[in-house]
């Protein structure tokens, strides 16, 4: 299943590869960096450098899973998303920690595969950002299917066992030990800022971040930011979005496009969860709408489960 699934992404990736060809656009395949105003320096695989110079550079270099202090990934016991995407074997029992989208999502891929899941989740409820209603349901959905879900715990500290590795947990009710044979941490992601520059030119950063304006500007002329390394969802189709608001206006200030583009509303953004059932919200929870001072009236339908449990 996973070379059938890596043999999908290579050809979306060839996909894309002929679309720069077709449209004309160079692609280097190298380290960038940002090297003076209007220049980037290129690092081949094979070391060697050379400066590349624009009018206009967008910083678009992603994330990585973010990385707890108490559980450093070593891609082996502990792993992130790269590595749950490409396990060479089927490990037979699995602590996720953290539930968000991609949580819940490799949570149950696993235990579909038969491997024994338990999630952990600092937060009192799973998919915590969705509606409350949500989380409940898939809990229940989770547990049935044979997940353990404990909420309001934390993993305080893992160590290498023969087999694989040990977890101290942090419950309501006291400290647990877990054993597992691999440890997934999927506690959110850390934006790729470093070694790209910034300080050189002295673009401004925030919490992680990149800092830009409503057209995804940053503090220096002529440098620009979008995707996973600015604030907003960490989506794909944010970072589309983004990148084509940011292109338009570029085009816009250069009096070669007559239309302003329209900015992202990210109180409007849709996101899906690839679980099962899947789950996809748009817009406010219920909760924000009437932090926000909304009037809320809330309508609720029963949808059977899907019989693909
Ligand atoms: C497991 C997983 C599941 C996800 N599922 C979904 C989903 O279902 N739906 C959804 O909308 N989003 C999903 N996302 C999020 C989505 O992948 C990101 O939001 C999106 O890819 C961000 O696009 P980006 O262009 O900012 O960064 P990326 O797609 O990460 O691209 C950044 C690129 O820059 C390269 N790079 C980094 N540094 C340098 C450098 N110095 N020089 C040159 N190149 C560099 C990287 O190698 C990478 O190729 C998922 C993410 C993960 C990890």
């Amino acid at each position: 299943m996973i070379k059938r699934s890596r043999g999908a992404a290579d050809k979306m990736s060839k996909g894309v590869q002929f679309l720069m060809k077709k449209n004309k656009i160079d692609v280097l395949l190298g380290n960038g960096k940002l090297k003076a105003k209007g220049q980037v320096e290129v690092t081949d695989k094979d070391g060697k450098t050379a400066v590349h110079e624009a009018k206009h550079i967008i910083l678009a270099t992603g994330a990585r899973s973010r990385e707890l202090p108490n559980l450093k990934i070593d891609g082996k016991t502990v792993i992130g998303y790269r590595e749950a995407m490409n396990l060479p074997s089927q490990p037979k029992s699995m602590i996720v920690v953290g539930s968000g989208a991609i949580g819940v999502e490799f949570a149950y891929f696993y235990a579909t595969m038969g491997t024994k899941v338990t999630i952990v989740e600092f937060m009192p409820r799973i998919v915590p950002v969705e509606d409350e209603d949500i989380s409940k349901e898939l809990e229940k959905i989770y547990k049935k299917k044979g997940i353990d879900v404990m909420t309001n715990a934390s993993v305080e500290a893992v160590e290498a066992t023969k087999t694989g590795v040990k977890a101290k947990v942090k419950t309501a009710t006291g400290e647990i030990s877990l054993e597992a044979d691999v440890v997934l941490s999927a506690v959110g992601i850390a934006a790729n800022i470093e070694n790209i520059g910034l300080e050189t030119l002295g673009v401004k950063t925030d919490k992680g971040k990149v800092l830009v304006d409503k057209y995804y500007a940053t503090n220096v002329a002529g440098v620009y930011a979008i995707g996973d390394i600015v604030p907003g969802q960490a989506l794909a189709h944010v970072a589309s979005r983004e990148a084509i608001v940011c292109v338009e206006a570029i085009a816009y200030n250069e009096k070669k496009y007559n239309h302003k583009p329209a900015v992202v509303d990210y109180n409007n953004v849709p996101g899906c969860t690839y679980s099962t059932p899947e789950i996809a919200s748009v817009g406010y929870t219920e909760k924000a709408a009437k932090e926000a001072g909304y009037e809320v009236k809330v309508g609720k339908f029963p949808i059977p489960l899907p019989v693909r449990q």
